[in-house]
């Protein structure tokens, strides 16, 4: 490890001792300026589904907690972030629970169900045969909770990329054998995109499935993070959104859609800012392309457009989301909540009154998450 390196580690952990016993994260009480003076969700002709909603099981917590504590972890950004949350007794419960008190929150907000996914980085913080085990174990959790409350919860399947192969074959239990709706991915793995040709198989088998993969961001690699963390940028706020589009942009211009032309992959965040920038995507991607870049067959937009589909998860805003729309169609974007790191019911009836026909926001809260997930 170098010295940089450590020195930015010692500053995550520095945050980290700062936290213990402090509440620096709360998401109900913190009301985002936009939602503030809106009203509670009232009733609506549509299913709310949302379609990015973290839980992870008690086992998970602890592993993380030692994973900290040992001292031995090399990732600065995974210290900084788990470091504080797992002090935070209020959301490791909301992560926690799959069950009824889940479901007390959901109805406060009005919404019908949820596509359940494990929070980030999951099992990719782990080696391989830790976060393979793991990646079964709580497929079959999920699997449980899902069967006790059919109407309310659906789930993806957690894989461990680290072991490509099993990550497929746990893909493929997960759909067929537990009836899970599609996969979770939480982005890098220990630093590795997937646009590395050794992960490949991962897309094979979710093509081969017709499952769509959700791509959710997390903290920057090692490599990555030393910037946002001196500055305190690497969580939501910027670090997950570069962080993702980055590997986003990788699986682009490395071909992965031209080999795979029929694979789904679902981003939060309104696509992590990335359809506002089409444009200019598109330009640099044919103008400034470096030599050893792949020249792949359509433009960055065209995948976009194919080969993804964004959700609203963190950004009920309309002028993004009308935005998407006018790039990306409406068949592209999915509701989503982002529940239990960002729960405030006003923001669903901030995403019930965008100005959109009363057709496009069945399609938005209901009918796209029921087409790609086959709920
Ligand atoms: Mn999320």
């Amino acid at each position: 490890m170098g010295s940089d390196r450590r020195s930015f580690l010692k500053k995550a952990l520095a945050g980290y001792a700062a936290a213990k016993g402090s509440m620096l994260f709360a998401s109900a009480q913190n009301i985002p300026p936009y939602a503030k003076g809106a009203r509670k969700p009232g009733k609506v002709d549509y299913k709310r589904i949302a379609t990015e909603e973290a839980w992870g099981p008690p086992e998970l917590f602890k592993m993380y907690i030692d994973l900290i504590e040992n001292g031995a972890l090399t990732d600065p950004g995974f210290v900084s972030m788990w470091g504080r949350f797992v002090r935070n007794t209020a959301l490791i419960g909301q992560l926690q629970d799959i069950g009824e008190k889940r479901i007390r929150d959901m109805d406060a907000a009005g919404v019908d169900k949820m596509v359940l996914s494990l929070t980030a980085p999951g099992v990719q913080i782990f080696d391989a045969a830790t976060a393979n085990s793991l990646a079964t174990s709580t497929n079959d959790q999920l699997a449980e909770a899902i069967k006790k409350h059919p109407d309310r919860f659906a789930g993806l399947a957690a894989v461990a990329p680290q072991d490509p192969r099993a990550a497929a074959k746990e893909m493929e239990r997960g759909i067929r054998k537990l009836g899970l709706n599609g996969v979770i991915i939480n982005s890098h793995t220990n630093g590795e995109y997937l646009d590395d040709p050794k992960y490949w198989e991962i897309f094979e088998a979710a093509q081969a499935l017709d499952a769509a993969i959700y791509l959710h961001p997390q903290t920057p690699p090692p490599d990555m993070v030393m910037p946002y963390l001196a500055r305190g940028f690497e969580r939501a706020i910027m670090g997950f959104a570069h962080e993702l589009s980055v590997h986003i942009l990788g699986l682009m211009t490395v071909g992965v859609f031209d080999r795979f032309p029929k694979l789904k992959i679902v981003i939060g965040h309104g696509g992590e800012g990335l359809p506002y920038m089409l444009y200019r995507l598109d330009y640099m991607y044919e103008n400034a392309r470096y030599p050893f870049m792949k020249k792949v067959r359509k433009l960055p937009s065209d995948y976009m457009k194919e080969n993804f589909y964004i959700t609203t998860s963190g950004l009920p805003w309309a002028p993004a989301i009308m935005m998407a729309r006018s790039v990306l169609g409406i068949d592209r974007i999915l509701y989503a909540m982002d529940y239990p790191y960002e729960y405030v019911p006003e923001e669903v009836t901030l995403t019930d009154n965008f100005p959109m026909t009363a057709a496009e926001k069945k399609k938005l809260f209901q009918l796209n998450a029921e087409k790609v997930f086959k709920l």
